[in-house]
């Protein structure tokens, strides 16, 4: 590939990013140049499996030939012309949006923190509409919600960051899945309960159906609202469109993110019909969200994902990953749904140190905390990509078991 040869390779690369990027990551040691399918290349050739999908993103794999067509065409056609006139690809995407979920309007953003800002407007603003002045949004602990200060407020683990005080009022979190406690916080002030099915950057923790009804009841008992955030969870990842399709409740806003621009950035906030028409004109508001290009890759990725076949397909190899990788030495248990596994290490594996081998083995893993790695492959693998990674993981767990 010539615009391989042409890049200017890791040293140069990192020296650019150490001097002029802002220190908020800690970067692995590898400069990506391409992407195909469940596969990367590196500046220096090597390739690797990707397992984490620039986490839960390219979840119909890199450069899917529909969505780089779809962009393509679009991006030849109309870019950009802002929120204050119709485009037909975001016009036609909330359609998909809603028709696929809950029935509701869509507000459109370019990223996951940002459609959870809309969620928490409409939820105070539907507060306000029954005269509660200073609402309150109750999470999970372990919840994460984004970066920007309301959704950083509901993302309690961050939230404790003093330095970037003051935070946000109006939030408060019970322990995960504790469904007592949550039927506790909530009362005449909630607004909303605002919590993720299946936690992921906590280390895919799934919520259980008893803490989901418990919350669907409260908040239907408060009259507050139940907001599902699926930034991680949605767009296919456990092998159905939306997760909260293989529980027993249905919320009435939920958020999508990540996977559903298939690389390009894009978000949106979608309502059950009874919270559509809470956000007027002037409450609310973005000059590139919705914009024709990504919400065009966005249709493409839906055509691509919203289909029984692949579906189904997601949830067998998800099964078929824990099945292999449970029996691995080293392994504790496996956690998850579809293919958004966590995989619990034996007490002593250090898991950080697991990913750096593994991804000098080739296979991009992703650890969320110290005893887990995460792994989000690309939703149109097949059984052999399976037994790559987990082989891949047992060599390398070896390595860790073995002293
Ligand atoms: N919500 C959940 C469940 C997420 O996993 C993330 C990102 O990891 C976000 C919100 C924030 O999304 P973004 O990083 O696109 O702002």
């Amino acid at each position: 590939m010539s615009d391989v040869a042409d890049g200017i390779g890791l040293e140069e690369t990192r020296a650019l990013a150490e001097r002029y990027l802002m220190s908020t990551y800690r970067r692995a040691p590898v400069d990506f140049v391409r992407g195909e399918g469940p596969l990367l290349w590196d500046a220096e050739g090597k390739h690797y499996l990707d397992f984490l999908t620039g986490i839960s993103v390219c979840s119909v794999g890199h450069c899917h030939p529909d969505v780089v067509k779809a962009v393509r065409v679009q991006a030849h056609q109309l870019m950009h012309v802002s929120n204050l006139f119709y485009t037909e690809p975001m016009a036609q995407l909330a359609e998909r949006l809603s028709e696929s979920s809950l029935g509701g309007r869509v507000f459109f953003s370019n990223s996951g923190t940002e459609a959870v800002e809309c969620a928490i407007k409409v939820a105070r603003k539907h507060a306000h509409s029954r005269g509660i002045a200073s609402a309150e949004i109750v999470s999970f602990e372990g919840d994460f919600h984004g970066r920007s200060y309301g959704a950083l407020a509901a993302t309690p683990g961050l939230a404790e960051n003093a330095a970037l005080g003051p935070m946000l009022a109006g939030f408060r979190s019970v322990p995960h899945n504790d469904a007592a406690a949550l039927r506790e916080a909530v009362g005449e002030r909630t607004a909303a309960v605002l919590i993720e099915p299946i936690q992921g950057e906590a280390g895919i923790n799934v919520t259980s159906e008893e803490a989901l009804r418990t919350a669907r009841e409260a908040c239907d008992e408060a009259g507050a609202l139940l907001i599902l955030d699926e930034i991680q969870t949605g767009v296919g990842r456990t092998g159905s469109l939306w997760a909260y399709e293989q529980t027993p409740v249905r919320p009435d806003v939920l958020t999508s993110a990540k996977a559903l621009g298939g690389g390009l950035p894009i978000g949106a906030c979608v309502t059950a019909p009874s919270c559509a028409d809470v956000l007027q004109p002037g409450d609310h508001g973005s000059t590139f969200a919705g914009g024709p290009v990504a919400s065009a890759a966005a249709l493409a990725v839906l055509e691509i994902v919203d289909d029984p076949a692949l579906l189904r397909q997601v949830r067998e190899l998800g099964a078929h990953l824990c099945e292999k990788l449970e029996v691995l030495a080293g392994v504790r248990e496996t956690r998850g749904r579809g293919l958004m596994v966590g995989v619990g290490l034996e007490h002593g594996i250090d898991a950080a140190a697991v990913g750096a081998d593994l991804l000098e083995r080739g296979l991009v893993v992703n650890v969320p905390r110290p005893d887990t790695l995460r792994l989000l492959p690309p939703l149109v693998i097949d059984s052999d990509h399976v037994e790559m990674a987990v082989d891949l993981i047992g060599e390398s767990l070896l390595g860790f078991t073995t002293g």
